[in-house]
């Protein structure tokens, strides 16, 4: 069963992981024990599990505002931002420049940072000091040298929401791609990728009350398909893009995190905003001098960057016995650099180190944000004390 009835933590992570839903577990379990068919094979048991994954990927598409043909599953959000970013790539296009933004999370910078090895250029469209990807820098740096640009949809730290659909007419003015890393917005808000009008986004279904190890990459009917190349070889699945035997199971469960979401979003919305706004109240008001980032700007609801400054997060997130909060993103965590995403948007090295993020989900309840808040204050304000601050 998932945690979130244990008494014993608050869990402020949901930005990092997700339980899965009961639901999502119980329609999973006979995909690995009575259904268990490779969903390639021609045989009745492969027909079923393609059923299922036929099924699936009709609910995934229509969570994200696509048609199936659209949907191709693939191991998750970092798998997909890969086969993005090189699968492009490989389309032979003579366009050598790659335009990212600043604060994208590793799973698109490194990829990047890759290319450059092969005579890629790469340019990074700044942010401005609420996180929000400068729209003018980002006329400036695309052109019609321009292979692909990407833009996350919200930042993973901050929660702060990007100008997509901006930056999407931007690239296609100069006959540019445009891949969008959505892995946070699924799950948080409505995501509409061909109302956004971008080719090429990145999903994940544990960010949405899904299982780990699957997501999904948006490729738009027409340009992309004709150019994406896949970046693995030896077999058909997944139109030739992902090949390997499909994990039925887990796209099983994507799917059915996908039809949940459809059903509870609006109210999710309404509550976890209104426990956000709870929380920040409540630790900008017991925390001296601590701030919150992005705090103006449109953010994902339950998405908390704080600073409390002289409190390294480290120090802060080791020293709390019941809530589990991160230190930016879970993927940097054990990495000596302070965030790159705080840093673009010119908070000072120390006070990057002394921020933390918080993130609420479909299981936080009043009494949990308020327990949680207590030990934050409390745990905070020791160490002030102890480091002499
Ligand atoms: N992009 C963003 C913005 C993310 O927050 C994450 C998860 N930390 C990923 C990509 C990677 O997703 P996955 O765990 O599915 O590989």
């Amino acid at each position: 069963m998932p945690l979130v009835n244990d008494t014993r933590r608050v869990y402020l992570d949901y930005n990092s992981t997700t339980p899965c839903a009961s639901e999502v577990i119980a329609e999973m379990l006979p995909y690995f024990t009575q259904e268990y068919g490779n969903a390639a094979s021609p045989h009745v048991a492969g027909r079923v599990a393609s059923a299922a994954v036929a099924q699936a990927r009709e609910e995934v598409a229509r969570a994200v505002g696509t048609n199936s043909r659209c949907v191709l599953f693939t191991s998750g959000a970092t798998e997909s931002n890969n086969i993005a970013l090189f699968g492009v790539v490989k389309s032979g296009s003579r366009r050598r420049k790659i335009v990212v933004s600043a604060i994208e999370h590793k799973s698109v910078l490194e990829p990047c940072l890759r290319l450059l090895d092969e005579g890629y250029i790469l340019e990074r469209i700044p942010v401005d000091r609420f996180g929000v990807v400068d729209l003018e820098s980002a006329a400036n740096l695309i052109d019609d040298r321009t292979l692909i640009v990407s833009v996350q949809s919200a930042n993973n730290e901050t929660g702060v929401l990007q100008p997509v659909r901006e930056i999407a007419q931007l690239a296609h003015d100069r006959g540019a791609l445009c891949h969008c890393d959505a892995a946070q917005m699924l799950g948080k808000l409505p995501v509409r990728v061909e109302e956004l009008d971008i080719d090429l986004a990145s999903f994940s279904a544990h960010k949405a009350y899904g299982p780990k190890g699957i997501g999904a990459l948006f490729l738009a009917e027409g340009k992309v398909r004709s150019v994406l190349k896949p970046i693995l070889s030896g077999g058909g699945q997944e139109s030739g893009i992902r090949p390997g035997t499909q994990n039925v199971p887990g796209i099983v469960g994507f799917g059915c995190a996908c039809r949940l979401v459809h059903g509870v979003l609006d109210a999710e919305i309404q509550r976890v905003s209104a426990f956000q706004h709870l929380c920040e109240e409540e630790l900008l008001g017991g925390i001296p001098g601590s701030f919150v980032n992005g705090r103006t700007v449109h953010r994902l609801p339950g998405t908390i960057s704080l600073t409390i400054p002289g409190v390294p997060a480290d120090m802060l997130i080791a020293n709390l016995t019941k809530v589990c909060i991160s230190n930016g993103s879970a993927c940097n965590s054990g990495a000596p650099e302070p965030s790159h995403v705080l840093l673009a948007m010119k908070l000072s090295r120390s006070d990057a180190e002394c921020t933390v993020r918080i993130s609420l989900g479909r299981h936080t309840s009043k009494p949990e944000i308020m327990e949680a808040c207590r030990e934050m204050i409390t745990t905070a304000r020791e160490l002030r004390v102890k480091l002499g601050i």
